[in-house]
């Protein structure tokens, strides 16, 4: 419980601290790209050059962008019972293709019983996202995903995410969600975070359990009712 309530700290930290930096991020950036774009547009040399920092302020983009997600949901939380199964073929018809493009295959198993979930459907659609994308990537080989909706007990509800992907260390296990702790090359370290974040601010929780080599399953506890 400590080292929950320690990384919950951690959150509400970093979020606040998003919604002011974000902001104050992103003019400067946009200035900046349209002066090299500019730039870009009157020669025809350095190409490469350009090419790599329009890139990479991209990606100081995107990394905005996931920090300003991160501050939404204190300000515009809006809860509703939203049907689930519509919810997650939306999200897997978004990633369709990076899941073809990785030879993976993904399986719903979602319990007859339950319709809909409380929650701000955008922000858990994110969640969804994230997870999704990690399970992908973990399996570079491709292999088989499965999602699995059903009561956990008699007041939750746990929707699982189960792949055969290369696991996590269990000394690494604590690091996740910590922001910027990532072990892709080209990844941020923010995904999960923000899923914690988002999860803590739906009252549910994360668990995660993995065997390296194996794969890894990722339990999301969200409240009934
Ligand atoms: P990113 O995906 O940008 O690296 P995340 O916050 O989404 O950042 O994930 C952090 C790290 O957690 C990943 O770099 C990876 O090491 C680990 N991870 C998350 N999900 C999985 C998974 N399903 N299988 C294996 N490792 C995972
Ligand atoms: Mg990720």
């Amino acid at each position: 419980t400590e080292e929950l309530l320690r990384k919950s700290d951690k959150l509400s930290a970093v979020g606040q601290l998003a919604a002011g930096v974000a902001h104050e991020i992103r003019n400067p950036l946009t200035a900046i790209k349209g002066f090299v774009q500019l730039l870009q547009s009157r020669t025809n040399e350095n190409r490469d050059y350009f090419d790599i920092m329009l890139s990479e302020l991209e990606r100081i983009n995107y990394i905005v962008s996931e920090f300003m997600l991160l501050a939404k949901p204190a300000q515009v939380i809006h809860f509703e019972q939203r049907d689930i199964r519509k919810l997650i073929h939306n999200i897997l018809s978004l990633l369709d293709t990076q899941a073809i493009m990785n030879n993976v295959q993904i399986q719903t198993e979602i319990d007859p019983d339950i319709q809909s979930i409380m929650c701000e459907e955008n922000q858990l659609k994110q969640v969804f996202v994230n997870v999704i994308k990690n399970a992908i990537e973990a399996m570079p080989n491709g292999g088989l995903l499965v999602i699995q909706v059903r009561h956990k007990n008699k007041s939750d509800i746990l929707i699982r995410f189960i792949d055969q992907g290369c696991g996590i260390p269990k000394e690494r296990l604590p690091k996740l969600g910590e922001p910027f702790y990532s072990t892709k090359e080209k990844g941020t370290g923010l995904g999960l975070m923000m899923c914690f974040k988002i999860v803590e601010d739906h009252h549910g929780h994360i668990q995660i359990k993995s065997k390296p080599g194996k794969g890894t399953m990722f339990d999301i506890i969200l409240p009934g009712e």
